[in-house]
């Protein structure tokens, strides 16, 4: 029997929109092949030994939850998550979450809440909320795949040219709304604005994220058991049908 550690950072003030969903769908694909995932939450003022994890999940929220926790992040977890992510642990953080890995998040009231700074981004906030259903068009290894999810957010994320796209939006605003950007991705480190939860209507990136951690763990040679995902995609490609009419 394998197992995988996850640290889920900050569940008590950064879990939006049901991002807690991302934990359970990585739990329970681990399950459905015979790998326990353990999952670790981390608090502010936790000691925690970075280089035990195998994945990291970063929930979304509100500027004032981002602003209880962002201090602690950058110094207490700092530099045992950077070294870290590093290394190659998987980690996957949605808005709020994403916009502290970023070099800082510049709120719409002016605060500015310092990022850890392992993606190339910044986020500034705005007065237009981007709310929606929203589809990003990745590819994950060889295999294109248009993720689903709902955005909610001010804050607008800029990239540098220190990472690449997660995808091109089809549908939505993505990361702020002008370049077409959904999400970032460096290292093993994703990031995005979609909540839904993301990995339950999106088995395919559940699956590449769970694979990432697992070659870390257990060499590059382990591969994924292949694993039905009949109605998780039946879903998602009803949604996808609503949404991409126009591009039909
Ligand atoms: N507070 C951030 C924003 O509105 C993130 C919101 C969220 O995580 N849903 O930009």
């Amino acid at each position: 029997m394998r197992t995988l550690h996850l640290a889920h950072l900050y569940p008590a003030e950064m879990s939006v929109y049901g991002d807690r969903g991302n934990v359970i769908a990585l739990r329970q694909r681990c399950a459905w092949r015979a790998i326990t995932l353990h999952v670790t939450p981390v608090a502010p003022g936790d000691q925690v030994d970075w280089a035990s994890f195998d994945l990291a999940f970063f929930g979304g929220g509100q500027d004032s939850g981002q602003a209880l926790i962002a201090h602690d992040l950058l110094e207490r977890q700092g530099p045992g998550l950077r070294a870290a992510l590093e290394d190659g642990l998987t980690m996957l953080a949605i808005c709020g979450g994403y916009q502290l890995l970023g070099h800082y998040f510049l709120t719409h009231a002016g605060e500015r809440l310092p990022g850890l700074g392992v993606l190339d981004i910044h986020t500034v906030g705005g007065k237009q909320r981007m709310i929606g259903n929203i589809v990003v068009e990745t590819k994950l290894g060889e295999q294109t795949v248009r993720l689903v999810g709902f955005e909610n957010h001010s804050g607008r994320t800029f990239h540098g040219s220190g990472v690449r796209p997660l995808g091109r939006v089809l549908v939505g605003y993505g990361d702020n709304g002008e370049d077409g950007r959904g999400g970032a991705v460096d290292r093993n480190i994703y990031g995005c604005y979609l909540h839904g939860s993301l990995l339950p209507k999106n088995p395919q990136l559940t699956d590449h994220l769970i694979s990432l951690a697992l070659k870390r763990r257990y060499g590059p040679q382990v591969g994924l058991v292949p694993l039905e995902a009949q109605l998780e995609l039946q879903a998602q490609q009803t949604m996808l049908g609503r949404l991409l009419k126009r591009f039909a």
